[in-house]
């Protein structure tokens, strides 16, 4: 609805409202929302994506996507393979690694964040703090 004594900048505001709602409409489907396939990948480090995580500037298709390494800047060192201790804890059939399967997620929450500690270290005014951090 638009009257004369809308202003230009109402006008922007109106028409980006409907412009969300509109978006907002086409993927909602039944209350789920419907992203599509994640069928991207970021040329440069493999990531996966949804389409609609592309980055604004490139084409529908020819998407880039700068959210993972920032188009190539980032390389991070390969992933090591873990121990063997927990290699086998991951992929034995002994009852050991049954259990520590099953309860995987308790372990992993009991041991997320038990306690921090800090020491800061104040270089100066308006200058870098420095921290060492320990985790228990
Ligand atoms: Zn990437």
């Amino acid at each position: 609805m638009s009257t004369t004594s809308e202003t230009l900048v109402s006008r922007k505001r109106r028409l980006q409202r409907d412009r969300v709602e509109r978006h907002r409409q086409r993927r909602f489907d039944g209350g789920c929302l419907d992203l599509g396939n994640m069928n991207q990948t970021c040329l440069h480090c493999s990531a996966r994506f949804w389409l609609c995580e592309k980055d604004r500037n490139s084409s529908l298709s020819s998407p880039r996507f700068a959210i993972c390494c920032a188009g190539g800047k980032v390389r991070l060192p390969p992933v090591l393979d873990p121990p063997p201790y927990l290699l086998d804890l991951y992929t034995s059939s002994q009852l050991e690694a049954i259990s520590f399967r099953k309860n995987i997620r308790a372990y992993n929450g009991i041991l997320a964040c038990s306690s921090f500690g800090a020491n800061t270290v104040a270089t100066g005014y308006n200058e870098p703090i420095y921290t060492e951090n320990l985790l228990y």
